[in-house]
């Protein structure tokens, strides 16, 4: 989509497809869905079809022209892995991520057991060899000869799955872990979790095999709170086995901290939370109060500070 990304974890993002459809509830508020269907009808925007899918071959080959080195969200309107998507388009992707080193890509999904079957497929080194050769025509002939050829795993991709919840999130940890991409953590390939919008207490997770965890409140319109006991579990378990983790923004919702407007009113509108998830629940467990400041005021400190490990990574 662009060349320069206000996501936090990322320099920029790139999207050779648009669209999607959602899967499971972390979907719920998708932004990339609620942006796409704003310029739905708009003659000549990129998201005229809003969120339908589809593939955008004219993009395939923009990172090639991106000369400085980026971190680069791929698909952060969309789903790589989507059923929609043919293996062939996958392919020409990865093609180009193989022959631009230069940059390190992060593939994000929710389709786990997808993205899974693609990699566990016989054939997935000709393919790439293919794609690399076919990405790079009409980039001043040469560009295969100086780039080389890139084998699996490339060593500039890192491979994620989104985790929102136990039932549809914490399987995919495990389809992650079986895509035959990499030695990750501390092989060529990182592989990561994104754990945003938590929705719920996630429990004991396996971590391993991960070498970083991103954590996330939900924001936006009818965005859901978070309980900082559901965080400060993740990063406890992060810590104790050396596992990088990025709190990225509580969202709209953030523990009451008493603030108050110049009138001395309260504006911020807020609610209790307990640890199974429940609002106005019961008075027995661990109950806090949560104001809803909006993303920006919440802000992304967590225990008292910004927490934006990165996984250290040589290619
Ligand atoms: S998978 Fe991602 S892009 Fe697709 S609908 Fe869900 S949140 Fe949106």
């Amino acid at each position: 989509m662009a060349e320069h990304s206000a996501i936090e974890w990322t320099d920029a993002t790139w999207n050779p497809t648009r669209g999607c459809t959602k899967i499971s509830p972390g979907c719920t508020h998708c932004y990339a869905e609620t942006f796409a269907e704003r310029f739905r009808g708009v003659p000549g925007h990129p998201y005229e079809q809003g969120f339908d899918l589809r593939l955008v071959p004219d993009k395939l080959q923009d990172p090639i022209g991106w000369k400085k080195p980026r971190m680069i969200f791929v698909n952060s309107m969309s789903d790589l892995f989507h059923e929609d998507i043919p293996d062939e388009f996958i392919d020409q992707v990865f093609g180009v991520m193989g022959i631009t080193r230069r940059h390190t890509y992060q593939v994000l999904t929710k389709r786990g057991e997808r993205m899974r079957d693609y990699f566990n497929t016989v054939g997935k080194t000709r393919r790439l060899l293919e794609a690399q050769r076919e990405m790079a025509k009409g980039h001043g002939g040469d560009l295969m000869n100086r780039a080389g050829m890139s084998m699996w795993p490339l060593p500039n991709v890192w491979f994620g799955v989104s985790v929102e919840n136990r039932k549809h999130g914490l399987p995919r940890i495990e389809h992650l872990r079986s895509c035959s991409v990499g030695r990750g953590p501390v092989g060529p390939t990182v592989r990561f979790l994104s754990i945003e919008p938590l929705l719920e207490d996630l429990g004991p997770i396996d971590l391993t095999g991960i070498g970083w965890v991103i954590v996330g409140g939900e924001s936006g319109h009818g965005a859901r709170p978070m309980h900082p006991e559901w965080v400060r579990s993740i990063r406890d378990q992060c810590v104790a086995a050396g596992v990088p983790f990025f709190f990225k923004q509580w969202g709209e919702w953030a523990e009451d901290t008493g603030q108050v407007n110049e009138q001395g009113r309260d504006p911020w509108p807020h609610t209790w939370i307990d640890q199974s998830g429940s609002q106005w629940g019961g008075f027995d467990t661990g109950r806090i109060r949560l104001r809803r400041f909006g993303k920006r005021f919440a802000g992304r400190l967590f225990d008292g500070r910004e927490w934006n490990e990165m996984p250290e990574v040589a290619h």
